[in-house]
């Protein structure tokens, strides 16, 4: 049975919804444990349901990598762990890439599952599912975002405080400056509706259609790359094969013609609906529910229908 660790990425006091559908994936295969590091994040680490180390240190402040793979690397040392798994995120990835370094360990990412010894990840575009493995150690991996649900451990909540010893290169780095986009709602990551707009939209004026949508429904506006690279509607929001990879209960797809790169990032969505006027548009082959016609009059009278509904 593995013994896993999980590091417990965490924002505004609270862990990710990502990390915590790591934990439970990992708790359902054997024990798992997770890691919260940070400055003042006590907090975030209660009531998991499992022993969480926290290595709290006003040093581990900033969302460096290097700090953390020193604070990763002494817990597998020093409490035997052999399996360290993470949530996909640009720091996790920089936080497992360099602990794979440090360990000599094999490092699997865009995991969908794990059995406690083996993972499977989709390949190849999404078109194959394969078993990968380890021939090192100490197994770490990435699990792809959206992969799994964030169902609560049921188990007894204890937190450990991991000793915090860095070494002296990995305090070289220094945040400089640290922006936050401006958003309203919840991400897409973590986002149970996504409503997402392409370039049937005709203008980036009309996302506005998408973020009424998503705001009637309580979602996140996505995109895809052809209005990102037009400069309509930033790079985070885009989905698919070289942005993100979401699966909410409910994707919404306005004037999206359903390109494999598109595809690959949303076809884990539980209902997929999609609008678009060419009843020819790859997206029907995958939507759930389809609606063929013209967005700019379906989308407002849908917005329209979901706060009526909302408000009575
Ligand atoms: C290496 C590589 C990586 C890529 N990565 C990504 C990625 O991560 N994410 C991604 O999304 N794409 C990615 N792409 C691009 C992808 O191939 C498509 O070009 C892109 O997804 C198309 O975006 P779209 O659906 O917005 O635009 P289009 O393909 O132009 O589709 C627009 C759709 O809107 C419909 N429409 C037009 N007007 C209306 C209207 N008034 N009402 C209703 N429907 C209307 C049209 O019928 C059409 O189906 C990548 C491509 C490559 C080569």
């Amino acid at each position: 049975m593995a013994k896993t660790l999980v590091f417990l990425e965490h924002h505004d006091g609270a862990v990710q919804k990502g990390s915590l559908g790591v934990l439970a994936k990992a708790a359902s295969v054997g024990g798992a444990h997770g890691v919260v590091v940070g400055s003042g994040v006590r907090g975030a680490a209660e009531g998991l349901g499992t022993l969480v180390w926290v290595a709290d240190d006003e040093r581990l402040a900033a969302p460096l990598p290097q700090p953390r793979v020193d604070v990763l690397a002494k817990l597998v040392r020093d409490e035997g762990y052999d399996t360290v798994l993470f949530a996909q995120s640009v720091l996790a990835a920089d936080v497992a890439a360099g602990l794979a370094a440090r360990l000599g360990a094999g490092l699997n990412w865009g995991l969908v599952d794990f059995d406690g010894t083996q993972g499977r990840a989709p390949q190849l575009q999404d078109t194959v599912v394969v078993d990968v493995g380890w021939s090192s150690a100490v197994r770490i991996g990435i699990f792809r975002a959206g992969a799994l649900d964030a169902v609560p451990l049921d188990g007894a909540s204890e937190l450990k405080d991991a000793s915090v010893e860095l070494e002296d290169f990995s305090l070289l780095a220094e945040m400089v400056e640290q922006a936050h986009a401006e958003q309203q709602g919840p991400s897409i990551e973590e986002a149970d509706v996504i409503v997402a707009g392409g370039r049937g939209l005709g203008e980036p004026e009309k996302f506005a259609l998408c973020e009424a949508l998503a705001k009637a429904l309580g979602g996140a506006v996505g995109a895809t790359r052809a209005v990102v690279d037009a400069g309509w509607y930033p790079y985070s929001a885009q989905v698919g094969q070289t942005g993100k990879t979401v699966a909410p209960k409910l994707y919404v797809a306005v004037g999206i013609s359903g390109a494999i790169q598109h595809k690959v990032g949303m076809q884990n969505s539980n209902v997929i609906v999609a609008i678009n006027k060419d009843p020819n548009a790859p997206i029907f082959e995958f939507a759930d529910l389809g609606v063929v016609g013209d967005l700019h009059a379906i989308v407002p009278k849908l917005t329209e229908l979901v706060e009526a509904r909302r408000g009575s």
